[in-house]
């Protein structure tokens, strides 16, 4: 079971921490069409998961995605990351977010994914937050050390079934790879785009589960420059040392050129569904159950 993803704030960020630019606004557009073209093409539905504030900002898009008969599910409320909130602020998020998409939509939304991966061991209380704002579906848990984030010996690499507190909650954990001895993802973000074509598709042709993800700034080729230390202390909330920011410019922009070609080439060539399909699919009876 291949599934695949989009995260989608890059309206959102633009008017909340870049200049609002209308040019940006085209620039993400137009991608999002080219890429609900693609999908079309090779008949594959997808879930997108949504920032709150676009059903707010930018219903349009929220409108074009479900239209196009893609799973809408939820991606926070401002980009703000879960484990930097308390579980009262992130309570309060999560609720203003899905609020906002339904009230955009007119359906229910059940499928979720915490921005960059931000639910591990300190913060597991997230799913008993998640099932109490009505989720039944969760994409956050990147089952290895990270960066920023990421959920060591969590049990489980592939769909499971989370009980935390009284909430179970179905969950699509990221697949990793070893490289190195080191456990890294493969399926969306920079490593989609620093990883060849032909390991990516290997990895998942000989795989039972694959979660892939991306975000548009993942395939838009301009470069912003390195970030100013006010702007990246806002956004990531840890130290703007030139280092910092330095590392986030070359993971931000690494083999940028090309990624547009490389996701239609496996999207045409590799089965992928969404979110809700593949829930129907598995039989949760025989999933693995974990408990926090
Ligand atoms: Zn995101």
């Amino acid at each position: 079971m291949n599934i695949i993803t989009f995260d989608i704030e890059e309206w959102f960020i633009e008017k909340t921490f870049g200049a609002g630019r209308t040019e940006r606004y085209a620039t993400f557009d137009r991608y999002l069409d080219d890429i609900l073209a693609m999908l079309d093409r090779a008949g594959t539905r997808a879930t997108f998961f949504c920032v709150g504030q676009m059903a707010t900002d930018f219903p349009a898009v929220i409108h074009k995605i479900a239209d196009s008969g893609h799973e809408v599910g939820c991606h926070s409320n401002t980009h703000r990351w879960l484990n930097k909130m308390t579980r009262d602020e992130a309570l309060d998020d999560t609720r203003h977010a899905v609020d906002a998409l339904e009230q955009c939509l007119g359906t229910k939304v059940i499928s979720y994914r915490a921005p960059a991966f931000s639910i591990g061991a300190h913060n597991k209380w997230a799913f008993e937050i998640l099932a109490q704002c009505g989720i039944q579906r969760d994409a956050s848990v990147f089952p290895a050390a990270r960066d920023f984030g990421g959920f060591e010996h969590f049990g489980s690499t592939t769909p499971c079934i989370v009980r935390c507190g009284d909430a179970a909650i179905k969950e699509f954990p990221i697949p990793t790879a070893t490289i190195l001895g080191k456990q890294v993802a493969y399926s969306g973000g920079g490593y989609f785009r620093f990883f060849p074509l032909w390991y990516v598709k290997g990895k998942i042709a000989k795989g039972d589960y694959a979660m892939t993800y991306f975000h548009i700034g993942d395939l838009v080729p301009e470069s912003k420059g390195v970030m100013s230390r006010k702007a990246y202390e806002d956004y990531f909330k840890e130290k703007g040392t030139l280092l910092n920011r330095y590392k986030r410019y070359i993971k931000s922009n690494l083999g940028k050129k090309g990624a547009m070609a490389k996701l239609q080439s496996l999207v045409a060539n590799t089965t992928f569904t969404n979110l809700d399909q593949a829930d129907k699919d598995i039989n949760w009876d025989d999933a693995k159950v974990i408990t926090l």
